[in-house]
């Protein structure tokens, strides 16, 4: 069977996004910049003539989602005359790069986070050959730096609020974290260039912005910290409110809280991921504070920020976490009374050190661990709901 997209006039993008909000913005960049080049957006996938699955791997699961999507893909177009091209993005195509192929060969290209600047001219040579069904395979997975016009497109998926990346990758090394090898070590953007973004959106009538990182705390550019850079987005005309998300406990300071009480546009919200409340675990996890720290750091919180959100990630069943380890997970929970959390049962992922490390923590016992809490937290919640 043979295969042409000949010319691209409307030819139509089917996009799926799993995973976080970096995801959530790396796909709207991607949509702003194939808009550019001609192409339509469909949220139709019958009608696509190109299907992007811009991926996550930070747990198995989110992987294993991915992979029967893309048989289920080649199933359903496979009896079609006119099949779809498949491009598979983001974090997994990083993790992965030219193994996707074998794993699934319907796909056609793989493109990993720092490189999604390349996909419509990816599709253009992929769409302009005349060349026999998933003959040729692009991968492109070798990028550092995105070029900063990608986030100028004005293309948004909200017509209220907008993400807004303040920092690329990662510089610290959570043993359990794949994100420093999918994305790259930290790049932090230029602060004239991010308060551009936010004033061009603002232009077009959005007025709700979130920084996104995945330290934020750690944004530096020149002498511009991260403090330093919320005051600044504090000044923007027109802009109504902002939040930030996501924060490093050892990279959070007194001085943000104090500019978290004084910016009126800014949401007194903090998203604190704890992981552990047990030393020897909080170890393991190359996490970098204690959790003696942790409490006083929400001490100092909840004194400095009235009234203040506070929400936090847990991992349950991290390699040799032992009941007691887990007790005092348990009971830090209890004492801290968080506004929501997100707890998740340990995976090894691919590239990191606790790989290394042995899943010793039964299933059965990781869902127990990860039950107790989950029940514990709900109930915190709906007292502090009521
Ligand atoms: S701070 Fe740790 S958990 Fe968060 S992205 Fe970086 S390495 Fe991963």
């Amino acid at each position: 069977m043979y295969f042409s997209l000949g010319l691209k006039m409307n030819k139509k993008v089917f996009i799926q996004t799993f995973g976080c909000q970096m995801n959530v913005r790396d796909t709207e960049v991607i949509c702003g910049l194939l808009e550019k080049a001609g192409y339509q957006m469909t949220e139709e996938l019958n009608h696509a003539d190109i299907i992007l699955f811009n991926t996550c791997s930070v747990r198995q699961h989110a992987e294993d989602k991915v992979w029967s999507q893309l048989g289920e893909i080649r199933k359903k177009f496979s009896c079609r005359k006119r099949i779809p091209l498949l491009g598979v993005i983001g974090c997994m195509a990083q993790n992965y790069k030219e193994e996707i192929f074998k794993r699934a060969p319907n796909v056609d290209f793989v493109v990993g986070p720092s490189d999604i600047h390349k996909i419509p001219d990816i599709i253009k040579r992929l769409s302009a050959q005349h060349y026999p069904l998933n003959a040729i395979k692009v991968w492109q997975t070798n990028g550092n730096i995105r070029p900063e016009e990608i986030y100028h497109t004005g293309f948004y998926q909200d017509k209220e609020h907008a993400y807004v990346v303040i920092s690329e990758g990662c510089s610290n090394a959570c043993s359990y974290c794949v994100v420093p090898y999918v994305r790259g070590q930290l790049r932090n953007r230029n602060y004239k260039d991010i308060l551009n973004e936010i004033k061009e959106a603002v232009d077009l009538g959005i007025n709700k912005f979130t920084l996104l990182g995945q330290n934020v705390n750690a944004y530096q550019y020149e002498d511009v910290n991260f403090v330093k850079l919320v005051e600044r987005v504090e000044r923007v005309k027109q802009l109504k409110e902002f939040s930030f998300i996501t924060s490093h406990p050892k990279d959070t300071t007194f001085d943000l809280f104090r500019v978290m009480a004084d910016c009126e546009k800014l949401k007194k919200y903090l998203h604190l991921p704890v992981q552990s409340g047990s030393d020897r675990i909080l170890r393991l996890m190359h996490r970098g504070y204690t959790r003696k720290f942790y409490l006083d750091l929400i001490n100092s919180y909840r004194k400095i920020v009235k009234g203040g959100v506070l929400t936090t990630d847990i991992i349950v069943g991290f390699p040799t976490e032992s009941r007691q380890d887990f007790e005092d997970t348990y009971d830090l929970v209890k004492k801290i009374e968080f506004d929501a959390a997100y707890i998740f049962k340990y995976s090894p992922r691919p590239h990191t050190e606790a790989q290394r490390l042995p899943d010793d923590v039964p299933k059965a016992e990781k869902e127990r661990r990860h039950r107790l809490i989950l029940e514990l937290q709900k109930n915190i919640s709906n007292k502090k709901c009521q």
